[in-house]
């Protein structure tokens, strides 16, 4: 897929730019290797039509939660299996986690719709548990194992979207939450899907996990002290943060995806400030100093 090379040369780029990332974020190399190489055929795409998605979309539902995609076990296996290797490379207790993941997987006890957060909601946490699973291993591995069967998913209907059609903090198209902001020169806050690459738009001052729209709780951490463009953008009622990056100052800024890889720091400042994050990321399961290499 064209967008997987885009992808991978801007990873290239961005390891160049921050190289004492290179031995920590070796991971997410492998990911966009396995992305690219991904090629099954039959591949199911989603067909609504306009009004259908329209309707859905006033409605304040997301496409997926009546349309949920039947991904074929095996044609996932080239993306998740160089992942779970790499996972398993962690740690003895990432090892064994991985390895009860891989017999569930193989045994069919696990359905991939079962892990899209759109979906399952609490079951997935529930499924984590009963394998033995952290929720943050279990949203890891869904979120590099799935998006390309995602993207190739809801190819025909992301292009149907229109930013005032969508009022809602998650995303319109697999209803996961957002991974990332961007403020774009028409002065509008984009937020991105890490999931399925799902793109919308809502009010600047919003918290899209919980809704909160009281200035005196959303909060700006100084991400910008260190890197001027670059954002934390937190809220002290749910406590949930989100990254991002101005992009009337970092005009030249990579795509969403690759600057949230690319700026685990950022994530160690929220951390540290008691704040979460919706999505999962590296440091969730390598928190510095404890990652190989
Ligand atoms: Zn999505
Ligand atoms: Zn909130």
């Amino acid at each position: 897929m064209p967008q997987h090379a885009t992808l991978a040369a801007e990873w290239e780029d961005l390891l160049t730019r921050r190289p004492a990332f290179q031995d920590s974020l070796h991971l997410f190399g492998v990911v966009l290797d396995a992305w690219g190489r991904w090629a099954p055929p039959g591949i199911p795409v989603l067909g609504l039509d306009q009004d259908e998605c329209r309707r859905r979309w006033h409605a304040g539902v997301a496409v997926i939660v009546s349309s949920p995609p039947a991904f074929d076990r095996d044609s996932l296996e080239p993306l998740l299996a160089p992942v779970l290797q790499e996972l398993a490379a962690l740690g003895e207790e990432e090892a064994q986690a991985v390895s009860r993941f891989a017999e569930a997987w193989d045994e069919g006890r696990l359905a991939p719709e079962s892990l899209l957060p759109g979906l399952s909601g609490e079951g997935r946490r529930r499924e984590g548990e009963a394998l033995g699973i952290s929720a943050d291993l279990l949203s890891f591995i869904t979120y590099v194992g799935l998006r390309p069967p995602l993207e190739a998913y809801f190819g025909r209907v992301q292009p149907l979207f229109s930013p005032d059609l969508w009022d809602v903090g998650a995303c319109p198209f697999c209803s996961a939450p957002p991974a990332f902001a961007d403020l774009a020169d028409d002065g509008k806050r984009w937020l991105s899907c890490a999931l399925c690459g799902g793109r919308w738009s809502i009010g600047r001052l919003r918290c899209p996990f919980c809704d909160n729209r009281d200035a005196r709780t959303l909060t700006r951490l100084a991400a910008e002290e260190q890197e001027e463009g670059y954002l934390i953008e937190a809220c002290d009622v749910c406590r949930g943060y989100i990254k991002g990056v101005d992009r009337r100052v970092r005009w030249n800024a990579a795509s969403a995806l690759i600057e949230d890889w690319g700026t685990p720091h950022l994530d160690v400042i929220a951390r540290g400030k008691g704040y979460w994050r919706a999505t999962p990321s590296l440091i969730q399961l390598a928190p510095p100093g404890s990652t190989p290499g």
